[in-house]
């Protein structure tokens, strides 16, 4: 089979084609793989995804390169008989968010390389944002908004982008920003006076069409720079949704967006100081909960004082102070429970002067809660998922003792 003409090649901006069908084959469950004499379908490569559209107003889902140079344009439903000639329409908005993605590339990774001399080792498109990653040395926010405010400053100069064809031996004398990886002749996308690249995809007639690039995070990853960036149509979503959030937070304060940062971290700190007050009111109350919950309790013919009791919505901390309280007394053993949203949850306690082993008596206790506990003789907890067996498993570590 003769390779596949390439439309895309000569003009990035041709959305409508006629082609004639040159063999079709099913695959899987109703899906079609058409080959064309031409296309102006992007197929899946270089780090982006594949165009859209419909053959005929049939939908095609993905164009793939098959090995032999042909591309497959994957459709559902009745394929075009062999040998018609089918009308072909590329899905407008995907195929310039694709190339405004791409080319801002181009002028993102040579921004590093004029700047940092920081060669890019890959790219990929994602589906809300794009990811280079970037050879670059000590990586920090500003060399990384250095390259973005170059890159920007080219794509408003709106620079001229254009195609030509050379043989790999006349590529050899020229300043490439990379190698390519095929052989014979070579399709260079030149942006003017700023960078010379081969490259076999879809890009913009002019930087400008690119809009903006902007960076929504970066990291370190593998000694690389890995940077997540938007371009275009993408950039002006995120704009959207980022500012929709922060205004939503700053609705919360009802504060302005600028201020909403200090006001967030004033709140998380105060909210710390907060807890810490809380528990050490909790140890004062957990004293004063222990008198009272001792002067009601049984008494063990030993002399031994014996506290069990279940609580609700009492975290396994505040039960672990109040048993501590309560042992902080001679002659006393503390079986508590609580019943702490959808978890069950003890705490065994003996104070220094009683003989007893309170891990053993969790560990039996948490079986019946189907759950784990463990800990020391004189302080152990635990917990399950069986709530309704709490009681129970106190009433028999009670026995028990
Ligand atoms: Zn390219």
């Amino acid at each position: 089979m003769p390779p596949t003409e390439r439309l895309y090649y000569q003009d990035s901006h041709l959305i409508e084609f006629e082609a004639r069908v040159i063999a079709n084959s099913e695959r899987v469950s109703g899906w079609t793989a058409v080959t064309l004499d031409r296309t102006a379908f992007y197929p899946t490569g270089g780090g982006q995804p594949s165009d859209t559209g419909t053959l005929n107003g049939l939908r095609v889902v993905e164009c793939i390169d098959d090995e032999a140079d042909v591309v497959l344009h994957v459709i559902q439903g009745r394929a075009p008989e062999v040998g018609t000639i089918v009308k072909g329409r590329i899905d407008w908005l995907r195929r310039l968010d694709h190339m405004q993605q791409h080319t801002g590339q181009h002028i993102f990774s040579q921004a590093f390389v004029k700047l940092f001399n920081a060669p890019t080792r890959s790219f990929r498109v994602l589906d809300e944002a794009c990811e280079i990653d970037v050879d670059l040395d000590n990586p920090t926010s500003e060399t990384i908004e250095r390259a973005v405010e170059l890159a920007n400053n080219v794509i408003w100069e709106n620079r001229a982008i254009t195609i030509s064809q050379v043989s790999s031996q006349e590529a050899s004398g020229l300043p490439l920003r990379k190698e390519s990886a095929r052989a014979g002749d070579l399709r260079l996308i030149e942006i003017e006076g700023f960078d010379l690249t081969p490259c076999g995809g879809t890009h913009a007639y002019q930087t400008g069409e690119v809009g903006m690039i902007a960076v929504r995070s970066w990291e370190r990853a593998k000694g690389l720079a890995r940077i997540e960036f938007v371009a275009g149509l993408r950039a002006l979503a995120d704009y959207r949704r980022a500012n929709q959030s922060a205004r939503a937070v700053a609705g919360v304060f009802s504060a302005a967006l600028s201020d909403t940062p200090e006001l967030a971290s004033r709140m998380i700190e105060e909210n710390k100081q907060l807890h810490r007050r809380v528990r050490a009111l909790e140890e004062i109350a957990a004293r004063v909960e222990a008198e009272e919950l001792l002067a009601q309790a049984a008494t063990t013919p030993d002399n031994v004082r014996i506290v069990n009791k279940v609580f609700d919505n009492r975290d396994s901390e505040s039960l672990k102070q109040l048993a501590l309280s309560l042992i902080a007394h001679p002659a006393t053993i503390a079986l508590l429970g609580s019943r702490d949203k959808d978890a069950a949850r003890l705490v065994f306690a003996r104070s220094v002067d009683v003989p007893g082993d309170m891990n053993v008596l969790i560990r039996d206790a948490c079986v019946m809660l189907d759950g784990r506990g463990g800990g020391k003789p004189d302080l152990a907890q635990g917990g399950g998922k069986n709530l309704d067996k709490l009681s129970e498993a106190i009433e028999m570590a009670a026995k028990r003792l």
